[in-house]
């Protein structure tokens, strides 16, 4: 598919590729026709289906049967979709040849997937977690009932590595449990260099790309990641599926995630013997269409022409940024020092405004100026209570149909409010 057709009109840049849109168009009036349109700046919490996965979906809807269960035409049809998808997942991570791709529901789903097959000799895990204090609950709570550890990261990139590297010095880690890109402030983590490091101590590591994977392109082989997970409704697919690929050492022995059909070699009616593969983890009639358009997702992410699309997104991130650090009162959050030179972020801006409530800028936005963001504590409770932020902040994220309009929309707003008040 040709990146000029990915987008529908509603959520991108006419629908054309972005170096066929003019300065002037960006700048366009954003009445048009009596109608304002929706500045949506919250791709992080969910990214707008893509009109081709939308096509995609009506394709194979007819076909829709239940997977390995029927010699129907509409069943294999279905199989030969659904396991095509993960051939298609297992090319877009750049995975190894014989890494396992389990379809779950979402990146929480799949973290939770991995806790269950961590290893343990005689029930006692042999090792324990290590993560840092600005994950994700999703990449949080999962560890949280098994042995382990956290570390605060320091205001570098640098700082980080070292204090990562004296908790691992400490010995007994089986795995750094680190997301790819923070969903509070945007900033991406050195994954390679994050492997390399799990590795020299004896430890895995596991990547919660759930916000990295719809910003920029990961192969999991060359950075030498053991396992990665992310959502399909925050990469431009619909909600309901998720997916984690990795070694399938682990997962072919850890506890099934679904225990059901379809998860068994034979099951007896006092015992049962598991299969291995992602078979293993995928009880009951899985979701082949989320599947489906997971993949199918990926694969217009795929061939987006990286430089233009990094430089969309940073184009208009830039002139959020700047734009709000003009404005009395109003303060940018990030994790690393600004002089940082490793810093590299995905489109995602994190501020407040002094004197207001994070939840009412919001619903102001949204009332008065048509702005959608999101508002509160992004289920990083940790991070937002060290960033000095314990009642939340806002955040401003996009992706490839966002328009630098958006982003002039909400500064428009937030400079309304500082001058007139609520
Ligand atoms: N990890 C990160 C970094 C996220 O931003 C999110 C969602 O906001 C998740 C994990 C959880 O994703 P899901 O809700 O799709 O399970």
């Amino acid at each position: 598919t040709s990146p000029a057709t990915l987008f529908s009109e509603r959520n991108a840049i006419a629908g054309r590729p972005l170096s066929a849109v003019t300065g002037a168009e960006i700048q366009a009036p954003l009445i048009q026709g009596g109608h304002v349109r929706y500045a949506n700046l919250d791709y992080g919490a969910s990214a707008p289906a893509l009109s081709v996965v939308s096509a995609y979906l009506n394709e194979i809807l007819p076909f829709y049967a239940s997977v390995h269960r029927g010699a129907g035409y509409a069943s294999q049809i279905s199989t030969s979709v659904y396991e095509n998808a993960r051939n298609i997942v297992r090319d877009f991570v750049g995975g190894r040849p014989d890494d396992s791709v389990v379809f779950t529901r979402n990146t929480t789903d799949s973290l939770n997937l991995l806790a269950g097959c961590l290893p343990s000799t005689d029930g006692r895990p042999n090792g324990d977690v290590l993560y840092l204090d600005i994950e994700h609950h999703a990449n949080l709570l999962p560890w949280q009932g098994l042995p382990h550890r956290s570390v605060v990261a320091a205001d570098t990139i640098a700082g980080t590595i070292e204090a990562l590297r004296a908790e691992l010095e400490q010995g007994g880690v089986s795995l750094l449990a680190v997301t790819g890109a923070s969903n509070v402030t945007g900033e991406i983590l050195p994954i390679r260099a994050l492997a390399t490091l799990a590795h020299e101590h004896g430890a895995r590591i596991v990547v919660d790309a759930a916000q990295l994977a719809p910003h920029r392109r990961i192969s999991i082989s060359t950075d030498d990641v053991d396992y990665l997970a992310f959502s399909g409704h925050k990469l431009y697919a619909p909600f309901g599926a998720g997916v984690l690929v990795g070694r399938p050492d682990w997962l072919d022995l850890g506890t099934p995630h679904l225990a059901g059909g379809g998860a068994v070699r034979e099951a007896r009616l006092d015992g049962v013997s598991w299969t291995t593969g992602p078979a293993r983890h995928e009880g009951g009639s899985p979701n082949v269409l989320g599947a489906a358009t997971l993949a199918r997702a990926t694969q217009v992410i795929a061939a987006l022409d990286q430089d233009r699309w990094h430089a969309h997104e940073s184009a208009i991130r830039s002139f959020l940024v700047e734009g709000l650090q003009r404005i009395e009162g109003v303060t940018v959050h990030q994790i690393f020092k600004d002089t940082d030179p490793e810093t590299d972020t995905i489109g995602v801006v994190n501020f407040s405004v002094a004197g207001y409530d994070a939840g009412l800028v919001a619903a102001y936005l949204s009332a008065e100026h048509g702005v959608g963001l999101r508002d509160g504590r992004f289920c990083a409770h940790p991070l937002l209570k060290r960033l000095g932020l314990p009642s939340g902040s806002l955040r401003a994220s996009f992706g490839v149909g966002s328009r630098l309009e958006d982003a002039q929309r909400l500064l428009a707003g937030i400079e309304e409010l500082r001058r007139t008040g609520l």
